[in-house]
């Protein structure tokens, strides 16, 4: 890699960052780095500030140019396809959602969502797309998504007609992954995305493995999944059976899964607020599911040993993972569980900053002409 590569990924990584950090980490010769710096400075990539802190010389900072290009990120869920224009350095300038209705959950109706928010946000300045989609992903194809009622929806051949950049697309959990290692770092963890699905990966040396564990049956004699399988975790443990509990409600998963703006959704914001600004009110709806949710946990965290697991999703507070913790350490008396930190991390925007993260990171690598 070209030293200004190495440079331009260092500040997309830490933001803003002394030009005597950038000397000290690279161990190049000073003039060199000089050289590459002010090369980029006329390319229009980075700024270079001054900061002035007490007496003396003031130092130099460094950091990417807002200008320098644009990153698309893309949500591709159940209930919503939501797309967020961003400048270089990843701060958001413009975010555009479409809904999913009843009907448009299938091959037809995803695409034409895709393209709609394609539209509205590529322009000649967007260098790189990332998208991040609930389901199985294989070379740019959806092969399998339960949630989204999709088998082999070519992502990529969507966005070769739109688009002719940089393209990186990962199923949620990835797109999670890569977030939490940007963000708060880490080697060996564990992502949980909590909602009405419940999906998992596994982090290790910067390498990511998708747990499906939604579908890991829990009861076999227990309700139809919509995946088709009998007493799915997601059936007693997930937003769902939330919803179900907190409104004596009488349907099933499948019904909930294509009618929730229709039918649910009202209710379902509902529990959210309640759970996340009067927990007290609603803890006891909420004991079963965390109950199955943290025995699942408890089992990976044996499997695995990770050194933290972090939480995200729409679907969860930070109580309930203090629970989850709780229970986790309670139950599961293996060596090491002890030690295992849980994290609360929410951020609905997640998803999409870091599929945008793994598509600036790809176009730096790939694409930049230095
Ligand atoms: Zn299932």
């Amino acid at each position: 890699m070209t030293l200004k590569r190495r440079i331009l990924l260092e500040l997309l990584r830490k933001g803003v960052v002394r030009r005597k950090e950038i000397v000290e980490s690279f161990g190049v010769a000073k003039s060199t780095l000089s050289y590459a710096i002010r090369d980029l400075r006329q390319e229009g990539k980075i700024d270079v500030l001054s900061e002035r802190k007490g007496r003396g010389r003031p130092s130099e900072i460094v950091r990417l140019s807002p200008k320098a290009w644009k990153i698309v990120g893309v949500k591709i869920g159940r209930e919503a396809v939501i797309g967020v224009l961003m400048d270089a350095t990843l701060k958001e300038i413009k975010r555009t959602e479409e809904k999913v209705f009843h009907g448009m959950r299938n091959i037809s109706g995803y695409t034409m969502l895709l393209e709609r928010i394609l539209e509205e946000l590529v322009t000649k300045k967007v260098a790189a797309i990332g998208i991040s989609v609930s389901g199985n992903v294989e070379n740019g194809v959806v092969v399998d998504s339960p949630m989204l009622n999709i088998n082999g929806l070519d992502l990529k051949e969507i966005l070769k007609k739109n688009f002719s950049g940089t393209v990186s697309i990962m199923s949620d959990v990835q797109a999670l992954s890569v977030h939490e290692s940007f963000k708060y770092g880490g080697d060996r963890f564990l992502i949980v995305n909590y909602g009405l699905g419940i999906g998992a990966c596994w982090c290790e040396s910067g390498k990511n493995r998708v747990l499906p564990i939604g579908h890991i049956v829990v009861d076999r004699s227990g309700e139809m999944c919509y995946c088709g399988q009998r007493g799915c975790l997601e059936t007693v443990a997930s937003d769902y059976a939330n919803l179900k509990a907190f409104t004596h409600g009488d349907f099933t998963i499948t019904e909930f899964v294509e009618y929730e703006h229709e039918r649910y959704e009202d209710k379902l914001l509902k529990l959210w607020e309640l759970s996340k600004k009067e927990p007290e009110k609603v803890r006891k709806i909420y004991d079963k599911s965390l109950d199955m949710l943290s025995m699942v946990i408890g089992n990976l965290v044996v499997l695995f040993q990770p050194e933290k697991v972090s939480f995200y999703g729409e679907g969860i507070a930070g109580w309930m993972v203090n629970e989850v913790e709780e229970r986790v350490k309670l139950n599961f008396k293996r060596q090491g569980v002890e030690k295992v930190r849980f994290h609360f991390r929410g951020e609905d925007d997640a998803f999409e900053k870091g599929a945008a993260f793994k598509a600036a990171v790809e176009f730096l690598r790939e694409e930049v002409k230095v």
